[in-house]
C-alpha cells in the first residue's frame, strides 16, 4: 500500500468518525482531502470510499442518519440528504465482486 493509499484510508476512518459524531462539515473536509490525495497521485478511491461518500456535496454517508439506502431492480440506491444519488449494481453474494 503506498503512502497516498494509505493516507486516504486514514481519512476515510476520520471521515467516517467525524460523520457519526454529527460533525459533517469536518467529515466533508476530510473527503475533499481524501479526493484530493486521490487524484494527485492518480490512484481509484476504494471502493469503500465511493460507496460512502457523496459526489454532489461530499458528504460522508452514514444510512439512517443523512443517507438513505434503497434496493431497486438489481441496484442499490443511495439518496444522500443533500438529494444527489447514487446506483450501483450488485450481484449474488457467491459473486466474487460482491460487496
Ligand atoms: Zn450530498
Amino acid at each position: 500500500m503506498s503512502v497516498a493509499e494509505e493516507r486516504i484510508d486514514r481519512l476515510t476512518e476520520l471521515a467516517r468518525d467525524a460523520a457519526r459524531a454529527g460533525e459533517a462539515d469536518l467529515a466533508r473536509q476530510y473527503v475533499r482531502r481524501a479526493r484530493r490525495i486521490a487524484e494527485r497521485n492518480r490512484i481509484a478511491l476504494p471502493r469503500r470510499f465511493k460507496r460512502f461518500t457523496c459526489d454532489r456535496c461530499d458528504a460522508y454517508l452514514v444510512p439512517g442518519r443523512n443517507a438513505r439506502v434503497r434496493t431497486r431492480d438489481g441496484h442499490v440506491v443511495v439518496t444522500c440528504g443533500c438529494g444527489g444519488h447514487a446506483r450501483y449494481p450488485y450481484r449474488r453474494p457467491d459473486s466474487d465482486d460482491a460487496v
